[in-house]
C-alpha cells in the first residue's frame, strides 16, 4: 500500500466516529465518513472530515467497499460494526481493516470469552451453568447484547425461575452479580513496539441501576422497581496508583494469551471491562476487542496518555499513530486484515 498522502482512513458515522477521525486528522490523514442520510447534518459540521459517503442504512455498507478500496481506505472499526452490521459482515469484508478479525469470534462468544480471560489469569465473575446451582445474586446477559441492553438481575434461584420465563435470549450467561465500583480500562496494545499503554478509564452511567441509590431504600419497598442497565454516557477516572500495577499486568496477560490462542493476537485498542470489589479485587465482566465509547472522554488526551505523549492523544488519534508508524516502516499490512 501507498504512502502517508494516499492511505485515508474512514470509519462509520457512529459511536466514536468522531473521535477516530479527529485524531486521524491531526495526524495528517485525509478522512471518510460513511454515514445514514438521517445523520449527515451531524457529521457534515466538522472540517475535519473530508469525505461522507451516504449509504441508505448500516447494513447496505458492503455496497460502498469497492469505493473505499479505491480510496485506498482504512477502515477503523468501533462499537457500531458488529452491533449494527453484525459478526458475519465484520468477517467478510475486503476493505483494509485496522485490527486482527480473528479475535471477533473469541469476543462475541462469551464462552470463548471466559476462557481466554481464564488462561491469561484474570479473575472472572462465577458463573452457573444450571439455575439449580444459583446461590448468590445473579446478572443474567444475552450474548451479543450492547449497551446492557437484554440483561437481567436476580437477587436469588427463586428471582431468577420467575424472570427467566420471560427471557427470550437464545444464547445467554449466567454470572454472578459483582457488587462494587464499575471501571472500563482503556488500553492499546502496538504490534510494531510490542508494548501496552493504558491510555485512559472511564466509569459508565447506566440508568437505572446508578440511579437507585438515590430513592432510599425504604421508599423503594413496593414499587416493583427493577435494575437495568441500559448506558446513557461515561464519566472519567482515574484509578488508585496502587491498583495501576494490576491493570497493566492483567491487560498484558491478556495480549499474550491472545497470541497463543489466535494467530497474531489482539492488538489496537481494547478495554477490559471491570468491578472492583470493596477488597480492591478485580473481577473482569467482559473484554471489548476495539475502540469503546468511554474513550470519547479523551478527545483531547488524557491524564494517563500524557505518561507516553507530549501532544493530545485520544486512542483515535493512537490508532491513527500506529498506521503512520507502519506506512514509515513498510508494515502496513502487519496491523491490517
Ligand atoms: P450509537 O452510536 O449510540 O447508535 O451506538 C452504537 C453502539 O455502541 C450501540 O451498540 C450502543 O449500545 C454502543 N454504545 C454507544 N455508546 C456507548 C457508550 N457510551 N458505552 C457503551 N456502549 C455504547
Ligand atoms: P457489559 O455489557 O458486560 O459491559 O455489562 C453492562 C453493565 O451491566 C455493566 O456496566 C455493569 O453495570 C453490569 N454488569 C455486567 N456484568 C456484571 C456482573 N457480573 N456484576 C455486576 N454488574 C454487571
Amino acid at each position: 500500500m501507498a504512502g502517508l498522502n494516499a492511505v485515508k482512513i474512514a470509519t462509520l458515522g457512529s459511536h466514536s466516529a468522531l473521535q477516530i477521525l479527529k485524531g486521524a486528522h491531526d495526524e495528517g490523514f485525509k478522512t471518510i465518513c460513511v454515514v445514514t442520510p438521517d445523520r449527515i447534518p451531524l457529521y457534515s459540521r466538522f472540517n475535519f472530515i473530508d469525505k461522507i459517503i451516504k449509504i441508505s442504512s448500516f447494513s447496505d455498507f458492503p455496497k460502498i467497499e469497492n469505493t473505499l478500496i479505491s480510496q485506498k481506505a482504512v477502515v477503523i472499526p468501533h462499537g457500531s460494526f458488529v452491533a449494527y452490521l453484525g459478526l458475519e459482515a465484520n468477517k467478510k469484508m475486503k476493505v483494509s481493516y485496522f485490527g486482527n478479525k480473528k479475535v471477533l469470534d473469541w469476543e462475541s462468544d462469551r464462552l470463548k470469552q471466559r476462557i481466554w480471560m481464564e488462561k491469561a489469569g484474570v479473575p472472572v465473575p462465577k458463573r452457573f451453568k444450571k439455575a439449580s446451582e444459583i446461590d448468590r445474586p445473579v446478572i443474567v446477559k444475552s450474548y451479543g447484547a450492547a449497551g446492557g441492553h437484554g440483561y437481567f438481575f436476580a437477587k436469588n434461584k427463586k428471582e431468577f425461575q420467575a424472570r427467566f420465563k420471560n427471557f427470550h435470549a437464545k444464547e445467554y450467561i449466567i454470572q454472578e452479580y459483582v457488587i462494587g465500583v464499575p471501571l472500563y480500562i482503556h488500553y492499546f496494545y502496538s504490534p510494531i513496539s510490542k508494548k501496552l499503554e493504558i491510555l485512559s478509564i472511564d466509569k459508565r452511567y447506566e440508568t437505572n441501576v446508578d440511579s437507585l441509590g438515590r430513592i432510599p431504600s425504604q421508599n423503594q419497598q413496593g414499587l416493583g422497581i427493577e435494575p437495568s442497565f441500559v448506558v446513557v454516557g461515561n464519566s472519567p477516572l482515574t484509578l488508585r496508583e496502587s491498583l495501576l500495577a494490576e491493570a497493566f499486568e492483567m491487560g498484558e496477560r491478556v495480549v499474550k494469551t491472545s497470541q497463543a490462542l489466535m494467530p497474531g493476537g489482539i492488538w489496537g485498542p481494547f478495554c477490559l471491562e471491570t468491578i472492583i470489589t470493596p477488597e480492591q479485587k478485580f473481577s473482569i465482566i467482559e473484554i471489548s476487542c476495539r475502540i469503546v465509547a468511554g474513550t470519547n472522554l479523551f478527545v483531547d488526551g488524557s491524564p494517563y496518555a500524557a505518561f507516553y505523549f507530549d501532544k493530545p492523544v485520544s486512542t483515535g488519534r493512537r490508532i491513527a499513530m500506529e498506521i503512520k508508524e507502519a506506512i514509515k516502516r513498510k508494515q502496513l499490512k502487519k496491523i491490517l486484515n
